[in-house]
């Protein structure tokens, strides 16, 4: 193992080191918690290294991105950290965190803290560190503002619960989505060490929320029952130590709460041969077993060079991290399920057109929709039609039968929809419906796509008739992804 590790560095040069360092991390936007302040505290829920997420309320809040070392003992190919690599290294003291979130948000810089590492000496070690941090911003600097922090995979429980009373989101990145990609690429980890903490960190809200006692889960009886509900767990695995440091955890006094605004997790796009329909079925069981808040899909980016990781003539796939974000949209609000949007046999999303149009093209026989008689579900497949519009069409049309220009006024946006949707039995222009012609014209309509992602080189747009092989663009992608 390299490393530099620079003695007597100042808190200005460790800050640079590790906001740029935490900047791969991308599970760092939160759907928040409603907290007002407290008597004698600082700050509520309600520069450098700062990076913007959202709050309940759908306000943009900024958080001061930082971690706590860069140093790490494990040697996960896609990250700038990994032993390996020969690079500056430098780790903040608990007491340095602190110093810097007070005097950041005392400067009206940022309103919260997300708190990553590498892993230093051991995951105990480390996850130890950072929850001493949490406890002395909370305790004895009495600060309310809003916390995101890593759990640090093969941490003991009693570490994460004790973090998690401090936290009001912690995450556990699943860096890779299967099993097979973990041990190519990040050998030091498995699925069950990441599976673990998010199992403890449900168990943890819902029986803080009152949905159901698991007991103490830094207990020997609740760590018991913790383990029971993990199916994959065997004996081997089973934490043995409870944190020499801590000790038994005591539930801290407070108004916060156990992880209040719930947990998320990355994954990391392009590094290993996945396709879509892989990734966003891991998604949907992430969502339905951990009851996650968020499933973040990071873009890889090649930082390293190894045999093992995928070369990147087009850049990091952006495109591709897109289209899974879109998808990720359609299983949580749009009630699909990710068995209807792809298959074995159409693995990928056709890159160049959003996966709702995608699943429409291959549900033709669903379509035309009668947008006067649609329930508000099936209205909700439509291409172009979205929540809010689907809502407002279900609650014009008990005036008058809707037409096309009401449509457009409401919000639906027509250039899509108009392939798809007829208004008192007529379709806006006589159309045929048929996969072919119909891709063709979604795909010469200008897509407003995020910032970075238009023009350039790294997707042409393709005619029908090139010999599209989508799984190509599995392979192009370098982010790599911290704890
Ligand atoms: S991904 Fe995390 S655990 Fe892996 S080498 Fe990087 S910092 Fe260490």
């Amino acid at each position: 193992m390299s490393v530099i590790i620079q003695e007597h560095m100042s808190i200005q040069k460790k800050l640079e080191i590790l906001s740029d360092a935490a900047k791969y991390d991308v599970a760092c936007t939160s759907s928040g918690v409603d907290r007002s302040g407290t008597p004698g505290g600082i700050g509520n829920s309600v520069a450098c290294g700062i990076c913007h997420t959202f709050s309940a309320d759908g306000r943009c809040i900024s958080l001061l991105k930082i971690l706590m070392t860069n140093e790490c003992i494990f040697d996960c190919k896609y990250c700038l950290n990994r032993a390996a690599n020969d690079i500056v290294r430098a780790s903040f003291t608990p007491e340095e965190i602190c110093t810097l979130t007070m005097e950041f948000y005392r400067r009206n810089y940022i309103e919260g803290l997300f708190l990553s590492s590498g892993v230093l000496k051991s995951p105990n070690y480390t996850m130890e560190l950072m929850c001493n941090a949490l406890k002395m911003l909370r305790e004895v600097y009495h600060f309310n503002g809003y916390i995101h922090c890593k759990a640090v995979p093969g941490a003991d429980p009693s570490l994460i619960e004790m973090t998690g009373w401090y936290a009001d989101r912690m995450s556990v990145n699943l860096e890779l989505p299967t099993a097979d990609g973990l041990r190519n690429l990040a050998p030091h980890k498995s699925r069950k060490n990441i599976l673990r903490p998010m199992k403890q960190i449900q168990l943890g809200r819902n029986e803080a929320l009152g949905l159901k006692s698991y007991g103490r889960l830094s207990d020997a009886a609740g760590r018991e029952r913790l383990l029971l509900s993990e199916k994959e767990s065997n004996k081997e695995n089973l934490p043995v130590s409870v944190s020499p440091v801590l000790g038994l955890v005591k539930r801290p006094t407070g108004n916060r709460g156990f992880v209040p605004a719930g947990q998320s997790t990355q994954m990391i796009i392009g590094a290993t041969p996945e396709n879509d329909y892989q990734i966003i079925t891991v998604a949907e069981s992430l969502y339905q077993k951990f009851d996650l808040k968020r499933v973040f899909y990071s873009a890889y980016v090649q930082v390293n060079e190894d045999t093992s990781l995928p070369s990147l003539p087009g850049g990091p796939p952006l495109l591709r991290e897109h289209r899974l974000y879109q998808a990720d949209w359609l299983l949580r609000f749009y009630g699909f399920q990710a068995s209807e949007l792809l298959s074995e046999t159409r693995p990928n999303f056709n890159i160049l057109i959003d996966p709702k149009c995608n699943w429409a093209l291959g549900h033709l026989e669903q379509f035309p929709v009668e947008v006067n008689k649609a329930d508000y579900f099936t209205l909700l497949r439509i291409p172009g039609i979205g929540v809010k519009s689907a809502q407002r069409i279900v609650k014009a049309r008990q005036a008058a039968n809707l037409r096309f220009e009401d449509l457009k006024k409401i919000g639906v946006v027509l250039k899509r929809a108009l392939y798809f949707i007829t208004c008192s039995g007529k379709m806006m222009y006589p159309i045929k419906l048929e996969e072919n012609y119909i891709t063709n014209q979604l795909i010469s309509v200008k897509e407003k796509l995020p910032f970075g992602m238009e023009g350039g080189n790294l997707y042409t747009q393709l005619s029908l008739f090139d010999d599209v092989n989508f799984n190509s663009f599995n392979q192009s992608g370098v982010r790599s992804m911290y704890l």
